[in-house]
């Protein structure tokens, strides 16, 4: 099926006045996702997507243990009033304490410690007086606290994670204390991404007239970096025929995905948009959003192309909004991956007009307990200092009309904790 027959069976297609949401379903709706699967040591796998279901094969913890330094006893032997009980000896952890505890005795425990036979509470031990023999017990202890049991945190033959998993930290951790070395992966998207223009220059080289230098891929490299992708930069492509389609050639040969910037709108040297529909499928958008409104995507041979407005602060925008999410989808991911919306106040006055989705770049800020937010100085497609100086996303939705001051709004985090 065309990608054209795709998505124009979604309801509300209209690529001339197109909705966010609905780009957004059009786009996913068109993806598949990559199959290829690589062993790689579990460090390596920060980042990565699982490709296989991790079932322990043993208990996390393995033993009962104690969740306190203190003193491990048998409840049943406490009395309602103080309890005197005979000081066996010492568990730390990792050096169990070998014996069997009868009534009227107890252990010393440290964190960790495997619970000793016979014994099923931890007191500990600040509340607790000693003189290295015997103990006394307060009163008030509850049965089985500050104990953590045998597969409290992970049960031997019970799945916890599945394909598709993003692979944090936090994961990393859990599948290291499985004891496991080493997981399947999906192999990583390979991305190519070139910006188009005669008026770019490169670092490196004297501005001439009317000249500006190539900030897109700089961008595209710090938030293709971040999602993980093989990239590959293939640096400024001029307004010409012959040169784009070559680009554009090699691009779709060897990766999952082609990123370009720049040449999708009217302008007379826009040859882009012609030869992505030369060259493949393409879709050209105009997308009822600010900023970004026109976007190419399609297909040529087995590479997704996102043809992204040339504008500086567009090209952030719906990358963030549409390319982003598209290749995490491709990756594999199958979490909720999707940037969430949170509610908070506007300061200030904004002006919108209803019939298209803006992000306006914004500084959220905590005033006397409240998460206020405030826009950027000038909000223009081209000024990136909107973005630098931001750390939200406002997003205004289609639907909504200006904003006062006071009124709650939705915002996306631009950083979290990475
Ligand atoms: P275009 O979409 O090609 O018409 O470009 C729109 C605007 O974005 C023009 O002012 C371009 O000069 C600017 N622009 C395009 N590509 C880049 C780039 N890679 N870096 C900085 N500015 C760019
Ligand atoms: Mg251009």
């Amino acid at each position: 099926m065309s990608l054209l027959d795709t998505v124009s069976c979604l309801d509300g297609y209209d690529p001339n006045a197109l909705r966010v949401d609905k780009a957004r379903q059009a786009i996913l709706s068109c993806l598949a996702q990559v199959k290829d699967v690589e062993a790689v040591q579990v460090r390596h796998a920060l980042g990565r997507i699982l490709a296989q279901e991790i079932v322990p094969r043993i208990n996390v913890p393995a033993h009962d243990n104690t969740a306190m330094d203190g003193y491990a006893v048998r409840y049943s032997d406490l009395a309602a009033a103080e309890t005197r009980l005979e000081e066996l000896g010492t568990a730390l952890a990792g050096k169990p304490f070998k014996g069997k505890v009868g009534a009227g005795q107890c252990v010393r425990v440290m964190t960790g410690a495997v619970m000793p036979a016979g014994t099923d509470t931890v007191v500990i031990q600040e509340i607790v007086k000693t003189d290295g023999k015997t103990v006394v017990i307060p009163p008030g202890q509850k049965a089985k606290q500050n104990v953590r049991y045998a597969g409290e945190d992970l049960k031997l033959g019970v799945p916890v994670l599945q394909p598709g998993a993003w692979l944090r930290p936090a994961e990393l951790g859990l599948i290291a204390s499985l004891g496991i070395g080493e997981v399947k992966v999906k192999r990583r998207l390979r991305v190519a991404f070139f910006a188009t223009g005669d008026e770019l220059a490169s670092i490196g080289e004297k501005l001439k007239e009317g000249e500006v230098y190539d900030s897109n891929r700089y961008t595209l490299h710090g938030m293709l970096s971040r999602l993980g992708v093989e990239l590959t930069d293939m640096g400024v492509v001029r307004d010409d025929p012959a040169a784009l389609k070559k680009a554009f050639l090699s691009a779709s040969e060897k990766h999952d995905a082609v990123i370009t910037t720049g040449g999708v709108s009217v302008g007379e040297a826009d040859f882009v948009k012609q030869l992505m529909a030369e060259l493949g499928e393409v879709l050209f958008w105009k997308i009822a959003m600010r900023p970004g409104r026109p976007m190419a995507f399609g297909k040529i041979g087995g590479a997704f192309l996102f043809g992204l407005p040339g504008n500086p602060v567009a090209v952030m925008v719906t990358f963030y909004q549409f390319v982003r999410d598209a290749l995490l989808h491709l990756s594999g991911r199958t979490d909720d991956f999707a940037i969430p919306l949170l509610q908070v106040i506007s300061s200030e006055k904004i002006r919108k007009v209803p019939g298209r989705t803006e992000y306006q770049r914004g500084i959220l800020y905590k005033e006397k307990d409240e998460w206020r937010v405030r826009i950027t100085g000038q909000q223009g497609s081209g000024v990136l200092r909107s973005m630098a100086e931001a750390n939200c996303f406002i997003v205004l939705e289609h639907e909504r009309g200006a904003v006062a001051a006071g009124e709650p709004l939705q915002v996306q985090l631009m950083e979290a904790l990475a």
